[in-house]
């Protein structure tokens, strides 16, 4: 009777909530990416759910992933680092992952952007094999972190900051910046965080009024228990781990 469920019977939850949730903001759940965040869970999860059709991973380690991706050569997947990364780990990073969630600073940015550069031919050529951009050195996909938590401790960069960091961040070449990720304090009820999910689109859109209509078309917020708030308030990627890995242990 109380058998666990499996892998797929939780993908086809989570996508019947996406859906709901879509259409109450008259949007289509096939516009919403959903990225499956592993971390803590065995590299043989990862490819069950891959197998069930999910193509977008995050990891918050850079250690733990590199571990884990090493069991996972032959998987096509988008890999998301969703976690601060130091700025000494930009090398490993880029080899790493195919989309950096988490840029909070231009230090890191430029990180990134000359190890990206610097990636080794083997690893370029890996790359455009099947990728088929004009550039064969294909950029690497970056989001903004912004600091929606006011507990100290968190991460991203201030919202005040972002405006000024979108700008910079122009003119590196092998960066693309496609959008703003965030993360609202935890509440129990997820209606309470709807404001913070609100601000986060406010100030892409305001970001939109100065660069133009078609900047920044991703918005990264929502996961597994407050994702659905998220969608409605425009999240085009949620960030959705224990309601499809099951609880993580705790630390
Ligand atoms: C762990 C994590 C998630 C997923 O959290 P769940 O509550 O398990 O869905 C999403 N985003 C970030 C940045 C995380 O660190």
């Amino acid at each position: 009777m109380n058998t666990a469920p499996t892998l797929a019977e939780n993908l086809a939850r989570v996508r019947e909530r996406i859906d709901a949730a879509a259409a109450r903001a008259g949007r289509l759940g096939d516009e919403i990416t959903l990225v499956a965040i592993s971390k803590t869970h065995p590299a043989e999860r990862i490819r069950e759910l891959h197998e069930a059709g999910v193509r977008h991973f995050g990891e918050n380690r850079v250690q733990e992933w590199e571990s884990k991706r090493a069991r996972l050569p032959d998987l096509d997947a988008v890999w998301h680092m969703i976690g601060h990364v130091q700025s000494n780990k930009a090398a490993r990073v880029v080899r790493l992952f195919d989309s950096v969630d988490s840029v909070d600073s231009l230090a890191l940015a430029e990180r990134l952007n000359k190890a990206k550069e610097s990636l080794p031919a083997e690893d370029m050529e890996r790359e455009e094999k099947g990728k088929g951009g004009e550039d064969p050195r294909q950029r690497l996909r970056v989001l903004i972190e912004v600091k929606l938590d006011p507990e100290p401790a968190k991460s991203g960069i201030s919202e005040e900051n972002v405006p000024r960091l979108v700008e910079a961040l122009q003119p590196l070449p092998h960066l693309e910046l496609r959008g703003l990720m965030g993360v609202p304090p935890y509440c129990d009820d997820p209606e309470q965080v709807r404001p913070y999910f609100q601000r986060l689109r406010e100030l892409r859109d305001a970001v939109r009024a100065q660069m133009g209509r078609e900047s920044l078309p991703v918005l990264s917020m929502g996961m597994s228990h407050d994702f659905e708030v998220a969608i409605e308030e425009g999240a085009t990627e949620v960030r959705v781990g224990s309601a499809l890995f099951g609880e993580r242990r705790k630390a």
